[in-house]
């Protein structure tokens, strides 16, 4: 049994995990965490001159091992939920359907529509619990800690945007987007759900930062370039403006540590499960409220 006890963790991409390797952050490896639901992620502790926070890298250690649809939500947030962790955010690149986002450009994504299918999307299986209403849908203290610490890093981004999440991990077609796009999709990406919504089953706050990497397919005239990431769908001078939002993924996680510290938010997300609670459905020990089936 480990002995790690750290409110604060990031659930991040590939990329976010390169600049772990490359020493950019210098973190301990806790390694993965068993779970009711199998082995999560491995998880770092990261103690830097601001902040204490764990890491764990969404999509494995090794590049991109694990595509979206393959990572194991559960286990990852129950892993996080084990070792203390009361506040997450999770950072992540999609695309842009909205073509007022600039690529490179971070948003504070403020609602989701959940386009994916076959995904294990709750901690409560045929256990008659788990009506959790869902909006705000992200912690709002956290996403004012992420605001904040933006503005002090003089950062420009959006404090808006609707994420849709794709199944993936193929990108969307033309038409898909142009759907996305009817009922309101700002963003495109393949991450946050089911993550936003266990954690909020296991009453932890969770808040996205996304950073826009390329521009979402028929929004733009783009030829396609076989060999390419996303096959030509992103130009040099945009991949230039991603890796810039990536490289500052550690001051930015520093600082939204040291913000949360100080934060006078007031949010309710560790009481999504209270009615259950009170009804006496569940007791006082998460881990009875988890089954495993
Ligand atoms: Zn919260």
């Amino acid at each position: 049994m480990n002995n790690v006890n750290v409110p604060f963790a990031v659930i991040g991409g590939s990329q976010a995990y390169d600049l772990l390797q490359k020493g950019s952050i210098r973190g301990e490896r806790v390694g993965e965490i068993q779970t009711p639901f199998g082995p999560s992620q491995p998880i770092y502790h990261i103690r830097d001159t601001l902040g204490e926070m764990l890491f764990l890298s969404r999509h494995g250690e090794k590049g991109y091992s694990l595509t979206a649809p393959f990572v194991n939500y559960r286990a990852n947030i129950y892993a996080l939920k084990e070792l203390g962790v009361k506040q997450i955010v999770s950072w992540s690149g999609p695309g842009a359907i909205n073509k007022t986002y600039q690529v490179g450009e971070y948003v504070v994504v403020d609602d989701v529509v959940d386009e994916t299918h076959g995904r294990e999307s709750t901690f409560y299986k045929n256990r008659g619990i788990g009506f959790i209403r869902q909006s705000p849908v992200f912690c709002p203290a956290l996403r004012e800690s992420i605001k904040e610490s933006l503005g002090n890093l003089k950062i420009n981004f959006s404090d808006k945007g609707t994420y849709v999440c794709t199944q993936g991990p193929r990108l969307e077609t033309p038409a898909e987007i142009r759907k996305y796009k009817s009922y309101g999709g700002d963003l495109v990406g393949m991450t946050l759900v089911p993550e936003v919504f266990l954690a909020k089953e296991l009453e932890l706050c969770y808040a996205a930062i996304c950073y826009v990497t390329n521009y979402a397919e028929g929004t733009v005239d783009r030829t396609f370039k076989p060999g390419e990431l996303f096959e030509g769908l992103s130009s040099d001078t945009e991949r230039k403006a991603v890796e810039r939002a990536v490289s500052q993924f550690p001051i930015v996680i520093d600082e939204i540590a040291k913000n949360i510290k100080q934060q006078k938010a007031i949010c309710q997300c560790a009481s999504s499960m209270e009615r259950y609670k009170k009804r006496g459905d569940i007791g006082p020990d998460w881990h009875d409220w988890v089954r495993k089936s």
